[in-house]
């Protein structure tokens, strides 16, 4: 690798990597305006519902009012910078969730202070818990009326198993109490930017009793020598409990909460203070997993001196050019550098190097273990390959990717545009890997699959403003899977004779084969060791690979009409050889028939996909909501009701849900909300 002039390491313990993740509507987007605000990396405030929020750069997000691509942007905060990674909230832009909490350190969890947690928490918590994050969450819209912050902390407790700790409490008059510093922060002048901190009176602070109560109870748990403190009902010391808290945070064993309103200027820059005191630097994140060239697990120390290893998490078009977001875990990376990509095993050259943000670029000459970069100059790479050393290769943990459920036909408005269509989809499928185009074999049509309506809306709405192509779209179709629905056996006898002019050339083969159901997810199994009958006892290598080709020819495509196959076991019981007219090609064609006949006699059955939906209504609404759900096939799981709020749980069909944004707002007067999150193929 190039040795550019030496560098020294910049010093990280004052970067902090977050993302802001929450249910739709909770704040997010309002929340992390006011940190660029406060911070002086934006100087104006765009309200969402103005559509001209900075972090929601793309015209989509504007016009849709919601943050559909991840970018990072940096926050300095009282010497420390902060780079806030904005996650989309809706659920078809999950992936951009999942890309960015790999590379996190840490998440705060917005909260909607009236509703608590919502289902999409669920899903960011969830996510979270599976990358190891520590989180904190913020308590937002407390100036809603029916806002209750021990209530919300109390949802964080029940719906997610949490362990929630107030650490800073708000009280009447768009103030917040610090439950560890024992001050009275109020936020005056504009946008609330001006912070007056004082020690609280003790009139103020016998109101949030039972929230330092909690605090401390949480921290004898966590700590003996605080414990003994609260035992002699003494005090602890702030900076002991500072300490308690961060470790306990660091361990993922409490969740500190604080709360305020985004949009009321309140109780943010507390959070922003609790972030650098609590949540961790890079390097204070445990090493991370890899695997090495003999395929031996390794652990990626965070250490520069060593070989680089790095994620590329997002691919992003810039001004026409692609670049590549990445987390550097080990090593260092420079201009010039070549790299190899161990997915694909491909080699590149880094063009340049640049620190990251929003939608502005700053070169930078080298990028060290611990940071989050932009890379310039990369065909190959793509969201979730390893960049490394070529003389050292590892490969990272990959970044989880579902495969999408939702297909559109479509074409170009005019045939001459046909060309700049399929360039255009290009360009999005290497951003993001759950859009896919796929061509149906049998009617040339182009599919344009994704993981939502709103997914697909999107995209199209990009290839109208970006590239000015008029599309046609058909009506949006979910994607199938078939099984069988008996355990069937079925023999073949192949049997060709070809002229070729002065000899004839001779095929023969007899097969015979057994599918079996399996339950659902079991994917395809396949078993070609025949018991072999005929003119020889044993298989030449060459025919025993043709067996197992003709196993596997017939085991992709379900008997019903031709959809991908799943979940059955496929045997090939015994062939029949004719001495030489017994070719591997015979053979191949013989055991696919065999095959394909037990199939078609088991009888298909169609998978569709199911998604695990939770739908929130009105109480008076849930009879009606409910009784249109079970019409659509939805299985119901549970049902609650909590403050006049009905909460449905249920497994439906994607096919009967299509359209169903428009039909619950109708429903509801509008207040209806949904989410669903693909659960699995299967017969409904
Ligand atoms: P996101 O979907 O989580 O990004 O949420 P947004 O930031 O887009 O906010 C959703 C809506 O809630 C917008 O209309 C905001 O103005 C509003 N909102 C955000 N924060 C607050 C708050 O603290 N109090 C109140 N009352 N409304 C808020
Ligand atoms: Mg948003």
């Amino acid at each position: 690798m190039a040795k550019g002039k030496q560098q020294k390491a910049p010093d990280l313990s004052g970067i902090r990597n977050i993302g802001i993740a929450a249910h739709i509507d909770a704040g997010k987007t309002t929340l992390t305006e006011r940190i660029l605000y406060y911070t002086g990396a934006s100087h104006k405030i765009g309200e969402v519902h103005d559509g001209e929020a900075h972090m929601d750069f793309m015209a989509e997000e504007q016009a849709h009012g919601i943050t559909i691509m991840a970018a990072v942007t940096q926050c300095p905060w009282k010497g420390h910078l902060i780079q806030v990674i904005d996650t989309p909230g809706h659920v078809d832009f999950t992936i951009e969730v999942e890309r960015s909490m790999r590379v996190l350190d840490g998440a705060i969890l917005v909260l909607d202070g009236v509703r608590g947690v919502e289902p999409q928490t669920e899903t960011v918590w969830r996510q979270a818990t599976r990358n190891d994050l520590p989180m904190m969450f913020f308590i937002n819209k407390m100036d809603r009326p029916g806002a209750d912050f021990g209530r919300a902390m109390a949802t964080i407790r029940k719906r997610l198993g949490g362990e929630p700790v107030p650490i800073c409490a708000p009280i009447e008059g768009d103030r917040v109490v610090h439950l560890i510093d024992r001050t009275l922060i109020a936020f005056g002048g504009k946008l609330g930017a001006e912070v007056t901190v004082r020690p609280c009176d003790d009139a103020t602070w016998q109101t949030v009793a039972d929230h330092r109560e909690a605090l401390l109870m949480a921290a004898a748990d966590l700590d003996d020598d605080v414990a003994m403190v609260v035992l002699e009902e003494e005090d602890p010391e702030p900076a002991d409990l500072w300490r308690v808290i961060k470790q306990g945070c660091l361990d993922r064993k409490i969740q500190p909460c604080l709360g305020g309103s985004a949009l009321r200027n309140y109780g943010v820059q507390p959070l922003m203070d609790a972030v650098i005191s609590i949540l961790p630097a890079p390097l204070e994140r445990p090493a991370s997993t890899g695997t090495d060239r003999d395929g031996e697990e390794v652990l990626i120390e965070m250490d520069h001196t060593q070989p680089l290893a790095a994620l590329a998490f997002k691919v992003q078009m810039f001004e026409g050019r692609r670049h590549v977001f990445a987390r550097i875990y080990r090593g260092v990376l420079k201009p010039g550098d070549q790299i190899y990509l161990t997915g694909p095993g491909e080699r590149e050259r880094i063009a340049r190097v640049f620190d990251v943000d929003a939608a502005k670029k700053k070169r930078i000459e080298a990028a060290f273990a611990g940071q989050i970069v932009l890379l310039a100059g990369l065909r190959k790479a793509s969201t979730g390959d390893t960049i490394c050393d070529p003389a050292e290769p590892v490969l990272l943990e990959a970044i989880q990717a579902r495969d999408p459920v939702l297909g559109l036909a479509i074409e170009a408005g005019s045939s001459k545009d046909e060309e700049k269509l399929l360039e255009a989809l290009r360009k999005f499928q290497e951003e993001d890997p759950t859009l896919v185009l796929e061509e149906d074999q049998e009617t040339g049509q182009r599919i344009l699959r994704g993981m939502g309506e709103l997914h697909l809306q999107i995209a199209f709405e990009r290839l109208k403003r970006e590239f000015n192509l008029d599309v046609r779209a058909g009506k949006p179709a979910v994607v199938l899977r078939e099984t069988i629905s008996l355990q069937q056996s079925a023999d073949t006898l192949f049997h060709r004779v070809i002229d070729q002019g002065e000899t004839q050339l001779e095929m023969k083969a007899g097969a015979a084969a057994t599918v079996t159901p399996l339950d659902r997810g079991a994917g395809i199994e396949v078993s070609a060791e025949p018991q072999v009958q005929g003119d020889a006892m044993e298989l030449t290598a060459e025919q025993a690979e043709a067996v197992q080709a003709g196993a596997t020819d017939a085991s992709t495509a379900g008997p019903l009409q031709g959809s991908p196959l799943q979940d059955v076991r496929v045997v090939v019981d015994t062939v029949t050889l004719f001495g030489t007219a017994s070719t591997a090609q015979a053979l191949r064609v013989a055991v696919a028939e065999a095959v394909r006949k037990a199939m078609s006699q088991a009888g298909g059955q169609l998978l569709r996909p199911i998604m695990a939906t939770e739908v929130v209504v009105p109480e008076e609404a849930m009879g009606g909501v409910l009784g249109d759900l079970q019409a659509r096939g939805a299985m119901i799981q549970d049902t609650q009701t909590e403050d006049g709020i009905s909460t449905i749980a249920c497994d439906a069909p994607l096919d009967r849900l299509l359209g169903y944004t428009t039909d619950l707002r109708s429903m509801t007067r509008g207040r209806g909300q949904f989410t669903m999150e693909f659960n699995r193929f299967d017969t409904a």
